[in-house]
């Protein structure tokens, strides 16, 4: 296939292709593309981020749409509100010389009402986010019972963020007859059962190899004590002094803190998280688009679907919890034919889980060196040389100051001017490094070692430091509640984090750890907003049950660290004995990830 136009779409379509700088198909349009046009079978694309699986999908809808009539034929699950405007706003450009397609995005966090309207209006093909688009079929603004075609896109980061409820939910109303075509960059075992079980002999096609990183991208981790990893953050910005690049961070909090010190100290970033408004985002996104915002910290909620094509540098301040979002990351990188890197900075603690990236991604990383002080001023001041070698002088201009200019330098030598020259630009920058130490922690020992003794390692390191500051904080940070609602009431750590998250008074509460049991759930929440919870769940109404909350007596220090630990440890007696009556299901959800569900 080597041009759009042998694809055989309609004119209108192939025009605006054209406009959009489309000239031949990506691999997975190549495949999809003709499949979906000729056959009604179910399909299954697997391909990174940045492939062109929204047009892969789109178009032959599109194609097929019945533009005279007005329901809703064609419905695109996303797990993000910035990639369900962005796959409309791909649509409607690709529809723009079809004025009777009507795409529309339904989304949480802006007007429902505005929505609703739109929605009655009456469209083809609509593109929603989970939760918003459960609403709306519940009250009836929303009827999927007409459907050709339902996309999943990005069906692993909305399994990862906890939306199989609402998945099960929303294709529950959708009929039997229909395509179902779930688009994926990675194949995770709770894909292929979702697979298995909403679709019917899926083809399955793949671009790329499965699971791969981006050919582009250089993978390096640098090894640090957990209190020097802003630090090196830093280090690194100020040796790639034109760095374009999204810092990810875990968690809403670490994504705040990480931007305010950047800024702080005076470099080009800004934070992009949940608690920002959709204008405050869009403002950033577009900053960050046009190249005046450098970098961009962000949680990987909030990045899902951005579309920037140059990206230097991608940064995991903190790695994912699932390893399956660190190819969603880097894959923001070495897009477009160009090179990109993608760093993670680890404490040695946590080296096990770059062989655990590395086997997924099937590629290995380099161990980089952070650079010393001495490095970073000879590079600063290098590439400040280099930059006025190149300046262009205006002649012109500058001709009626120069008298007076060398009236007064008369006195300094060349020497001497260039001396001051480079003091002014840089004293901010040497003084900085004066004595800067090494940031490396390199007791990890060499890399082969720290393949086999990684578990040996592991647990010295926690007896010799006393575990990591993260436990110990954590422990500090929440409280914890028992609530009187589980899986037989249909919670879900995305309802749970919602409730909490709909209280009006503390919009802004970070949630830690949650977990469901059959009859009842535990969830971590910010010690200072203990108080405010209960008064403001308990008694509440939940699906015809009375919300009952109580705080639990904090947990023993050594228990805390085992649970942290996450599954691998639930061997270890502690956290067994605690998870009591709870069900395989519950210790499965907590092993694939429970933890990630905290609000970002
Ligand atoms: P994915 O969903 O696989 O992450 P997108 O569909 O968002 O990828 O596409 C990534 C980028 O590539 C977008 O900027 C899109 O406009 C562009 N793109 C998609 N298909 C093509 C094509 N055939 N030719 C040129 N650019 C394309
Ligand atoms: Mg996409």
């Amino acid at each position: 296939m080597e041009t759009f136009a042998e694809l055989g779409l309609k004119e209108e379509v192939n025009e605006a292709l054209k406009d959009l700088g489309f000239e031949k198909p990506t691999p997975i349009q190549a495949q999809a593309i003709p499949h979906l046009l000729t056959t009604g079978g179910d399909l299954v694309a697997l391909a990174q981020t940045g492939t062109g699986k929204t047009a892969a999908f789109s178009l032959p809808i599109i194609e097929q749409v019945d533009l005279n009539e007005k329901t809703v034929q064609a419905f695109i699950l996303s797990p993000t509100r910035e990639l369900c405007l962005q796959i409309a706003k791909d649509i409607q450009k690709f529809t723009k010389n079809l004025r009777k397609i009507k795409t529309i995005p339904v989304y949480g966090g802006a007007r429902i009402d505005t929505q609703i309207k739109e929605l009655l209006a009456g469209g083809q093909i609509v593109v929603g986010t989970p939760g918003r688009v459960c609403d709306m079929i519940r009250r009836k603004k929303l009827d999927l019972s007409h459907l050709k075609w339902v996309v999943l896109d990005e069906a692993d980061e909305m399994l990862s963020m906890g939306f199989k409820d609402e998945l099960d939910f929303i294709l529950e109303t959708t009929p039997d007859e229909k395509q179902t075509l779930l688009f994926s960059a990675t194949m995770p075992k709770e894909i292929a059962r979702i697979a298995k079980r909403y679709m019917t002999n899926p083809h399955e096609i793949a671009a790329g190899e499965k699971n791969s990183g981006a050919k582009n991208v250089t993978h390096i981790y640098y090894t640090m004590q957990h209190r020097n990893k802003y630090q090196a953050l830093k280090r690194i910005a100020d040796v790639n002094p034109n760095i374009y690049s999204i810092v990810f961070c875990r968690t809403r909090r670490e994504t705040k803190e990480v931007a305010d010190m950047l800024v702080q100290d005076g470099y080009n970033a800004d934070a992009l998280h949940g608690d920002l408004s959709q204008a405050q985002r869009d403002v950033v996104m577009h900053r960050l688009r046009s190249k005046r915002l450098q970098i961009l910290v962000a949680t990987d909620v909030a990045a899902r679907g951005i579309d920037v094509d140059s990206l230097t540098h991608v940064i995991n301040f903190s790695l994912p919890d699932q390893i399956e979002a660190y190819t969603h990351r880097s894959g923001r990188t070495g897009r477009a034919g160009n090179k990109g890197i993608s760093i993670v900075l680890v404490t040695n603690r946590e080296t096990h889980k770059i062989r655990q990236i590395e086997r997924k991604i099937g590629k290995e990383f380099e161990k980089g060196v952070i650079p010393k002080g001495r490095e970073i001023c000879e590079i600063r001041l290098m590439s400040l040389i280099e930059g006025l070698k190149q300046v262009e002088v205006d002649e012109e201009n500058i001709k009626e100051f120069l008298p007076a200019i060398y009236e007064n330098l008369n006195d300094l030598s060349k020497e001497d001017v260039i001396k001051k020259f480079v003091s002014v630009e840089f004293n901010r920058i040497l003084s900085y490094y004066k004595g800067a130490r090494d940031l490396n922690d390199s007791s990890g020992g060499s890399r082969e070692r720290d393949r086999n003794k990684n578990d040996r390692r592991d647990k010295r390191d926690r007896r010799d430091r006393g575990g990591d500051r993260n436990y110990d904080d954590d422990h500090l940070k929440y409280a914890r509640f028992h609530i009187n609602l589980g899986q037989k009431n249909n919670i879900n750590p995305a309802r749970l984090m919602g409730m909490i998250n709909d209280i009006p008074e503390i919009s802004k509460v970070e949630i830690g750890q949650i977990e469901i049991f059959k009859k009842f759930s535990f969830f971590d929440v910010d010690k200072e907003y203990k108080a405010q919870i209960e008064k403001a769940l308990n008694g509440q109404d939940f699906d015809g049950a009375t919300i009952v909350v109580e705080p639990v007596k904090e947990r023993p220090k050594s228990k805390s660290r085992d649970r942290k630990r996450g599954g691998d440890r639930s061997d270890r007696g502690g956290y067994k004995k605690r998870r009591g009556g709870g069900s395989d299901r519950a210790h499965r959800a907590k092993r694939d990830g429970f933890k990630k569900k905290r609000r970002r």
